[in-house]
């Protein structure tokens, strides 16, 4: 189903309403039923035209029979089964247009009025017991329109009752049962049997576009709290940037990237400088929403693909810098210091009187000798190497750390 069809799917109360009636009525409320109307032109199209045009062929290859039994009139037989042919074949063309799904039910209940009247005309133009033959031809129509063309019941119905009227006005007029012949009885045993089968026939195809609606309806609701745990569980809580798990995950495909295509990778460690003394002035709450500006600013300097600004933990974040080399690593590094400077964001008890954070920064041509722990060693290293000196600045890992 397309997204747009999804997009009009009942609530699945309705649909469990429905289902748990048992569908006797065959009938929905309202859109389903529009829906269910719709979606039974499109589904079963092809299986009505296929039906439709096995009964057109049907009634040219019984012909032969007109041939065997009845070889001193076969040719008026088959000129009535050539007529009978001309508005099948009309009716079966436009069948198998897109424009006529609306109306296919009611082109099945003509194809059974011109099967029908065929098979009284025939039947007429034989003798017994040859024409008994031929009258048995209404259960092969019967068969046709009330199992194979998937006639709706009420269509079969109609069907049912234009049959009788067009074809046996005798059965309708007759004043006693006793008074009606063999013709009639296989009529209406037909009808007695075909109409019941029409009806589960159609009581089941409901019932399991319910139950397909309803699967559709719950897949997309297992999708979408799969989408929420997948979120839940590559985001970090406060600050809504990647958590650790995303930051590793991502480490190791941008490793084996950089390793493949033997480019620079760059990491920054980046530590929040005397955080402690901003809760204690501040309070945790304080605290948590300068973990979440930085975390922000983190984010806008990390745009490329393959890039990633994460929560490493407590007051730590990590960014990691796909194809960069340390010149552009350090760059990037300093605009990331600047700006979370000029966010001023007061803390009395650092030597700025605003929040800053210190900056650690390695890099890589990751190879076999290699591998992202030691990258975490080295921006690590970095990080403590700007604490030592003085904090909020930049530091790169150099051998001599
Ligand atoms: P330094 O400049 O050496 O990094 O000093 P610091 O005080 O930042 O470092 P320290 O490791 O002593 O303290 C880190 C503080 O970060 C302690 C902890 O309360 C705080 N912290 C860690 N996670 C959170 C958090 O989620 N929310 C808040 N408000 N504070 C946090
Ligand atoms: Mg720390
Ligand atoms: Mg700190």
């Amino acid at each position: 189903m397309t997204q747009a069809r999804l997009a009009q799917t009942p609530p699945a109360q309705t649909l469990t309403e429905q289902l748990q009636g048992r569908g006797w009525r065959l009938r929905f409320p309202q859109p389903l039923e529009a829906e269910f109307q719709r979606h039974y032109g499109e589904t079963y199209q092809a299986d009505i035209t296929l039906a439709m045009l096995l009964g057109l062929i049907a009634t040219l290859a019984c012909g032969v029979g007109d041939w065997l039994w009845l070889p001193d009139r076969y040719y008026k037989m088959w000129a009535v089964r050539v007529i009978a042919s001309l508005p099948l074949l009309a009716l079966y063309i436009f069948a198998r247009q897109p424009r006529s799904r609306p109306y296919l039910q009611w082109l099945v209940v003509i194809d059974a009025l011109v099967g029908s009247l065929g098979v009284e005309i025939f039947a007429d133009m034989a003798n017994p017991p040859i024409s008994h033959f031929y009258q048995g031809g209404i259960l092969l129509v019967m068969l046709l329109i009330f199992v194979l063309c998937r006639l709706q019941f009420r269509f079969g119905l109609i069907a049912a009752a234009l049959i009788v009227l067009l074809c046996q006005p005798f059965i309708l007029s007759s004043t006693s049962l006793l008074s009606i012949g063999g013709r009639e009885v296989i009529l209406l045993l037909g009808l007695l049997l075909s109409l019941p089968g029409n009806f589960l026939i159609e009581r089941s195809l409901r019932q399991n576009y319910l139950q397909v609606r309803l699967l559709s309806l719950q897949n997309r609701e297992v999708e979408e709290a799969n989408r929420q745990l997948q979120y839940l569980t590559a985001i970090d809580g406060l600050t809504l940037i990647a958590n650790r798990r995303t930051l590793d995950s991502t480490l190791a495909t941008e490793w084996v990237r950089a390793q493949r295509k033997q480019q620079s990778l760059s990491l920054l460690m980046i530590d929040v400088d005397h955080f402690k003394r901003f809760n204690d002035t501040f309070g945790h709450p304080a605290g948590d929403s300068c973990l979440r500006h930085i975390a922000e600013t983190l984010r806008s300097h990390v745009r490329r693909p393959g890039d990633l600004a994460a929560r490493y933990g407590g007051e730590e974040f990590a960014v990691v810098l796909s194809g960069t080399d340390t010149h552009d690593a350090l760059l990037i590094a300093e605009n990331i210091r600047m700006e979370i400077l000029s966010l001023s964001i007061p803390h009395p008890e650092s030597t700025h009187g605003h929040v800053t954070v210190s900056i650690g920064c390695a890099t890589l041509i990751p190879d076999r000798d290699n591998s992202p722990a030691l990258l975490y060693e080295r921006a690590d290293q970095a990080l403590y190497r700007s604490k030592r000196s003085g904090r909020n600045r930049v530091m790169t890992w150099s051998a001599e750390t």
